[in-house]
């Protein structure tokens, strides 16, 4: 894929990037495993206080850096700017508990293993390649930087190769911080160069977000050298609605869910799975509420649906749409790719998919939802869990049996009740199957790129 800012709202190629020469990338490995030297012995205020400073650099900068991902990306303004601010809490966030949340772990009873002193520590583990996607492109970075920085680590980025100017602001963020230099650094290079960058002994793990087949792909790698790995991959998360859910509202954020970054993220709500009880009214407002979307110019504070961020990704949307339509599904709103430069589809809603369409199986990248009917809660959890992937699922009931029953059998590493899965701080983040493995954020997060020492003193 060439490296270059394409705007996807017109199609038009902004700048090409030339990608780093292999003398370059030898530099930056180099950079990052000396300065890891440094850091790792700085002491965790230290590193808070140039982690704040980062977040103050988001904050000054919030409005430049969001017409940049917009730009590059085609997420609205407000959403652009939305990512940012949270980046900036969660910077603030790990420099505020990194240091608790790797707090040695004295054992009680040292004596039980013949010891008069035992306990865990948990130190970083050195440069980490971070391969990252373009869809949150700074909130992806950030969630991996936050933590693995207050833990002493530094980091290679390879950022997707439609995000480059944004990946070049990360690259001098933390820098601009008052890390040391080339303790974060960006590598302009295609995902072909992966390989070789993990093959490199200097770079101890690796992190993806991305799509399956791009996990399983660096996962090989990384396991063949018996890295360290983290995945954090694609979703087909189920929206389920029960009888005794608030309509309203489970319409409201349904829609939300469903065309939130333009349709693309991980953990949108993808199959809408309604008891028949309230099924006609639950897809009669969700459809109204769906084709109401303004679709637009993404830097219009009025837009709430922009273009898809490539022009493979469109066409992907388009041709699953088209075969579950020559298969029978029904539309009920949407499915027209419209006739103007940029890459757009509009929000869609498709019925009667079934287990012979693509769709029902494979991860749809677009504001295109799919409605299933079905007559229990056991048949909603089945449906639920027919994907290959696990990442989130949102379930609406007031019942209490039912909720139980949804947090012991859905298939996922999010369950969300009454509400929008989305990611916070304070909470791991991750999925199960096809979704990865490994969890990013909270105490979790962060101890995934800790060597978890154990001390034993007689
Ligand atoms: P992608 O094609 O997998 O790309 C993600 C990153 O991986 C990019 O930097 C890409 O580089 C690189 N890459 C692709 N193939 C690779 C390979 N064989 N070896 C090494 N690197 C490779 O995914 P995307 O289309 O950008 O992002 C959408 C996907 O990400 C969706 O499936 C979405 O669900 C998933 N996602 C998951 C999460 C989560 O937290 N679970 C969050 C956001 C997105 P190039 O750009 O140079 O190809």
């Amino acid at each position: 894929m060439t490296i270059a800012t394409i705007n996807p709202a017109t199609g038009q190629t902004l700048q090409r990037f030339d990608p780093y020469s292999s003398e370059e990338v030898e530099r930056r490995i180099i950079q990052a495993a000396e300065s890891f030297h440094d850091l790792r012995t700085t002491t965790f205020e230290t590193r808070a206080k140039w982690t704040r400073a980062a977040a103050d650099l988001l904050d000054t900068e919030v409005e430049e850096l969001a017409a940049t991902v917009t730009t590059e990306m085609g997420k609205t303004a407000k959403e652009a700017r939305a990512e940012i601010t949270k980046c900036a809490v969660a910077l603030r966030f790990f420099a505020a508990h990194a240091e608790s949340f790797l707090a040695d772990e004295p054992l009680d009873e040292p004596y039980d293993v013949g010891a008069t002193r035992a306990y865990v520590t948990y130190q970083p583990l050195g440069p980490i390649l971070a391969v990252m996607p373009w869809n949150f492109p700074v909130w992806q970075v950030i969630r991996f930087a936050a933590p693995a920085l207050m833990a002493g680590n530094t980091g290679l980025l390879k950022h997707a190769s439609n995000v480059p100017r944004t990946a070049l602001y990360l690259d001098r963020l933390f820098d601009r911080a008052g890390f040391p230099a080339g303790t974060f650094s960006a590598l302009l290079v295609p995902a072909t160069a992966v390989a070789d960058i993990l093959d490199d002994r200097r770079v101890r793990a690796v992190t993806l977000t991305g799509s399956d087949a791009a996990g399983a792909s660096v996962a090989t790698i990384a396991g063949s050298k018996v890295k360290k790995t983290v995945l954090e991959l694609g979703g087909s998360d189920p929206f389920i609605v029960m009888p005794s859910a608030q309509l309203d509202q489970a319409v409201e954020v349904g829609v939300r869910a469903r065309c939130q970054n333009n349709g693309q993220s991980c953990i949108a709500a993808k199959r809408f799975i309604v008891h028949e009880e309230c099924y006609d009214e639950f897809a009669e407002r969700f459809v109204d509420r769906m084709s109401a979307l303004r679709v637009g110019d993404p830097t219009d504070e009025l837009t709430d649906v922009g273009p898809l961020a490539t022009e493979s990704g469109r066409d992907t949307v388009e041709k699953q749409v088209a075969e579950a339509v020559g298969r029978g599904a029904k539309v009920l709103c949407g499915g027209q790719t419209p006739d103007q430069p940029g890459w757009w589809y509009p929000p869609t809603v498709l019925a009667d998919v079934t287990p012979a369409m693509r769709i029902y199986h494979e991860e749809v990248f677009g504001p295109v939802a799919q409605l299933y009917r079905v007559r229990s809660l056991d048949e909603a959890i089945a449906l639920a869990n027919a994907t290959p992937y696990g990442l989130g699922a949102n379930a609406w009931t007031r019942d209490e049996h039912e909720q139980r029953r949804f947090v012991r059998d859905l298939e996922a590493g999010l369950v969300f009740l009454n509400g929008m899965v989305t990611s916070y701080p304070q909470l791991p983040f991750g999925g199960v199957k096809r979704s990865g493995f490994g969890r990013e954020l909270s105490t979790a997060g962060i101890r995934e790129f800790c060597n978890i020492k154990t001390v034993w003193a007689a």
